[in-house]
């Protein structure tokens, strides 16, 4: 048999421990969806990483996201196998801040927007999912941590954003993002992810959304174990399957 590719080893370790974690936390791995974070990824990795079976992609750079879904896009359905009936299709996920004036250029790229943090962007996004007679699915950023961060609702007040985002017709509120800070320990770290849940269970309770409301979107490459062991159901996996450099934008590569 033919080498396995790096990228394509990375993979089957990531895998492997979302497999593992799962167990130890009594879940099944079918529980979890790995998005592959393409902020440092190649685009020849990222078609590689579309051609091992991977179909959810984050990226938290809308400039990026416009120059390149485009044609990864295209690069996808042109390997689908003609006749398939029900072929797998390619997710985009927006993960990072989302300015207002981008909502425009990023609603018809993406499945689901994680990063969704205030009233006046979730109004905005209604109001330009209305526009294009679709119902977006949404992910609250929650600010779980409580410190330094810039991003994310704080906890004390999600609850009553939820409820208002719950109200308009043309999104969906799937469940809650989170980010724990860089370099914790594990019991900070599985804190902040606790949190998270207890927040997506209150919520629940109070019956905010109906059984759609389920998805906890939390960690990264250091932390993906500890969150799969308190509840998350979409880990964002960027640096452990693509590298640590950044990836410039696509004039770069083409320079
Ligand atoms: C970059 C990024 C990730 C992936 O982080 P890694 O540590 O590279 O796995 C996940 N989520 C968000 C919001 C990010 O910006």
């Amino acid at each position: 048999m033919a080498r396995k590719s790096p990228l394509a080893e990375r993979l089957e370790e990531i895998r492997g421990r979302i497999a593992t974690a799962c167990e130890k936390a009594k879940r099944s791995p079918s529980e979890v969806t790995l998005v592959a974070v393409t902020k440092t990824a190649a685009p020849e990795q990222i078609r590689e990483i579309l051609q091992l079976g991977v179909t959810d992609l984050g990226e938290s750079r809308v400039q990026v996201l416009q120059q390149r879904a485009p044609q990864i896009n295209e690069f996808f359905h042109r390997r689908q196998p003609i006749g398939d009936t029900a072929p797998p299709k390619l997710r985009w996920h927006m993960i990072g801040h989302l300015q207002r004036n981008k909502i425009k250029a990023v609603l018809p790229l993406v499945a689901m927007v994680h990063s969704v943090d205030s009233l006046r962007l979730a109004e905005d996004l209604d109001e330009h999912s209305r526009r294009v007679n679709r119902v977006l699915p949404v992910l609250l950023q929650v600010n779980a941590s409580e410190e330094s961060q810039k991003h994310g609702v704080a906890v004390g007040a999600a609850l009553h954003l939820a409820e208002q985002i719950a109200t308009m017709p043309n999104l969906q509120l799937m469940g809650l993002m989170a980010m724990a800070p860089h370099g914790g320990s594990e019991k900070q770290v599985r804190a902040i992810f606790s949190r998270t849940r207890e927040l997506l269970e209150e919520m629940q309770w109070h019956k905010i959304s109906g059984p759609s409301l389920k998805h906890l979107s939390m960690g990264m490459s250091d932390d993906f174990e500890w969150a799969i062991a308190e509840g998350a159901t979409i880990v964002r996996v960027g640096s452990s399957l693509f590298g640590h450099e950044e990836s410039g934008l696509e004039s770069a590569d083409k320079a």
